[in-house]
């Protein structure tokens, strides 16, 4: 039943050559996170989400550090390996320097058009909203000159309907996972969360409908195996997930920003296209990188452990991402006063063995129990 998620992202340039064929929609590369997609949508373009890829980097080495991040690494060596000549057009967001300064080198480097979304950081509502009217505005514009389409107020609207299905859909998953933990193997559950990163928004709600009648009947595995609840930017490398499944874990729930941090945020407000982008960037599940005084990542995490009846946290850090670096010693220290084991994971998106990640979820297990061995 996941097989066709699987296929979207055998070969993901074979995929949106696909669908940009049968949609006729020019393609915008989205680097990552919170970009309201359905304003990309309804400008007449086809969103594809960037969270980096394993390959190896070369080109990339000469602009960007090895200490930089891998997803801007290895996004960045795409593109200049010509492996992305599919995308028309990039949208970045300011989640980060590491973006901020992408977008700059994007800007030099490459002839596309590349916009940017700048996120205020303002302790008040009033100071984010005045902040984007002028981004919106902006972004808006720029959309409408890539793909030569306005973004009219139905169009907008039927987008919004469309992506809020999608990510209501992905919520229930979410909800499988938590309420039967191990029904649902822990690789097959992040091929479902990639897969929507590339597929047009119409193909993937059809296919998550149909996962979800297929899951209705299928019932937990009998017998308790540790529980884990994930934390940290980007989940992949997908190979890495699989570990989970092989070791004899149930990752039961997430604090991913390319997995729960997207998923929750609710269906985008479209009476006023301002608003609507300052409840998407600052609602949903709080985020490393949002700063948004009234939420508090420590609580939030402690609920979502014991609401999933977690026994754990694996902190998965994908090198060398400085924001998700600077919050966890806080998370850490909270999660030992709230006597909840945790680990960090290192890793690479362009790593060539995931193995010795293995042995440190195995004793990790081992160590919270529960493992079978
Ligand atoms: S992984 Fe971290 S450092 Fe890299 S682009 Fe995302 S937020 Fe920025």
């Amino acid at each position: 039943m996941f097989a066709p998620f699987y296929a979207a992202i055998a070969d993901i340039s074979a995929t949106i050559r696909r669908h940009r064929d049968r949609l006729g929609r020019p393609v915008i590369g989205v680097l990552p996170a919170y970009f309201p997609l359905e304003l990309i949508h309804a400008a007449g373009g086809y969103p594809v989400q960037l969270w980096g890829a394993g390959v190896a980097i070369d080109h990339a080495e000469a602009y960007l550090q090895p200490y930089c991040c891998s997803v801007a690494r290895s996004v960045l060596e795409l593109e200049m390996r010509g492996s992305a000549g599919l995308i028309q057009a990039y949208v970045f967001t300011s989640l980060c320097d590491t973006l901020i300064n992408l977008r700059e080198l994007y800007r030099r480097l490459f002839d596309k058009p590349i916009l940017g979304l700048s996120f205020p950081v303002t302790q008040f509502a009033e100071g984010r909203r005045a902040f984007l009217a002028d981004a919106a505005e902006k972004i808006i514009k720029g959309l409408e000159a890539v793909t030569g389409r306005r973004v009219s107020a139905d169009a907008l609207r039927a987008a919004a309907g469309q992506f809020g299905r999608v990510r209501s859909l992905q919520r229930e998953l979410y909800r499988l996972r938590r309420e039967r933990p191990g029904a649902i193997k822990n690789a097959d559950f992040h091929a479902v969360l990639k897969a929507g990163f590339f597929l047009p928004v119409d193909e993937y709600g059809r296919l998550l409908e149909d996962l979800l009648v297929r899951l209705e009947s299928i019932a937990a595995p009998a017998g308790r195996r540790p529980r884990l609840i994930l934390s940290g930017m980007v989940f992949d490398p997908l190979e890495a997930q699989r570990l989970f499944d092989e070791v004899g874990a149930d990752v039961v729930d997430d604090d991913f920003a390319s997995g729960w941090r997207t998923v929750s945020k609710a269906t985008l407000p479209v009476d006023d296209p301002v608003e609507g982008i300052a409840t998407h960037v600052f609602g949903g599940a709080p985020c490393c990188c949002i700063h948004h005084p009234e939420k508090d990542r420590h609580d939030y995490l402690v609920k979502k452990i014991r609401d999933a009846g977690a026994d754990g946290v694996v902190f998965w850090y994908v090198k060398f991402c400085e924001p998700d670096a600077f919050d966890r010693p806080q998370l850490l220290a909270r999660l030992k006063q709230e006597g909840i084991p945790a680990t960090v994971l290192e890793m690479d998106l362009s790593m060539k063995s995931v193995e010795s990640l293995r042995t440190r979820i195995q004793a990790f297990c081992e160590m919270i129990g529960g493992l079978e061995i």
